[in-house]
């Protein structure tokens, strides 16, 4: 299973988050066959976002845009703070790797843009919050997301590792912030550890990555770990939810569904999930309208 672990330095001057989402990536790659770059760039957007929605308090949803020029072109996922993620890519095709190493590429097919930040508290008024993209990666958008929007200073690791079929074999990462309470000397030190600290590809390959990205960050220090929760890769789509969109649109168009038609047809975006409506369940939401 899948999970994310909260953790504070004994001194209280970081907290890290270190996430395992080899599942959630692997599921997400499933749903929407994505080649390689397409996967990578999709899988680290849904590791950003379950940290985003893990740095919540309460009951909350928060929206991750990634909006580029690039050929891969948008991705949109939603979390929540019970460990829950769905998300797309628009171009789920790109698979481009340097022909030196064969290592994929995503930040320049992301190109320029935007990543946007939307988190809804359930009180209906969601709040939205933008910077620009940094390189692409997503990993240092989220850093500089973070260090810019949330006046933060963090570092963040993240990545997809694939195996020789291009199917994921681990995914996951790391977020570390500096709290009020840190001196000059421990953020020093910190900077110069996470300068220090092998590649995230590296940690990732560990046989346990969790342990090995907690012993990269803290080194000697003491820390405690706060809390665990489980992630995954959920979509909360129904036939009903669906029905209550299609029977939202005005009669005229449900009379034209029905006729060239002969029903719908309606695939969820966010995983795939095709929904059929028969002829007899649009005459019945056409009735309802009556
Ligand atoms: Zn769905």
């Amino acid at each position: 299973m899948d999970k994310i672990i909260k953790t504070i330095s004994e001194n209280g001057a970081f907290r890290a988050y270190v996430l395992d989402c080899t599942e959630t990536v692997r599921t997400a790659q499933q749903k929407h066959h994505t080649l390689a770059s397409s996967t990578l760039a999709l899988g680290r957007a849904l590791i950003a976002n379950q940290i985003l929605a893990a740095n919540q308090k309460g009951d909350s949803q928060v929206t991750l845009k990634i909006i580029g020029d690039g050929s891969l072109g948008h991705i949109i996922s939603v979390a929540d703070s019970k460990g829950n993620v769905k998300g797309y890519i628009q171009n789920t095709g790109i698979d481009l790797k340097k022909t030196a190493d064969g290592q994929v590429i995503v930040g320049p097919l992301m190109g320029r843009g935007h990543f946007v930040v939307i988190t809804d508290y359930g009180t209906g008024n969601p709040y939205t919050s933008t910077t620009p993209l940094i390189s692409g990666e997503i990993g240092e958008d989220l850093a500089y997301y973070f260090t810019e929007s949330e006046q933060t200073p963090s570092a963040v690791g993240l990545n997809v590792l694939l195996d020789q079929d291009d199917q994921v074999q681990v995914a996951g990462g790391f977020m570390l912030q500096a709290l009020p309470g840190a001196s000059e000397a421990d953020i020093a030190r910190f900077e110069k550890r996470i300068q220090n600290m092998p590649a995230i590809s590296s940690l990732l390959a560990s046989d346990n990555h969790i342990e090995a990205l907690l012993a990269a960050l803290y080194e000697d220090d003491a820390y405690k770990r706060l809390a665990e929760t489980n992630l995954r890769f959920n979509c909360d789509c129904s036939q009903q939810r669906f029905k209550n969109a299609l029977s939202a649109l005005a009669t005229t168009e449900l009379q034209q569904m029905l006729q060239e038609d002969r029903g719908a047809e309606i695939t969820c975006q966010f995983c795939g999930q095709h929904y059929i409506f028969t002829e007899k369940d649009l005459e019945e939401m056409i009735d309802d309208k009556a």
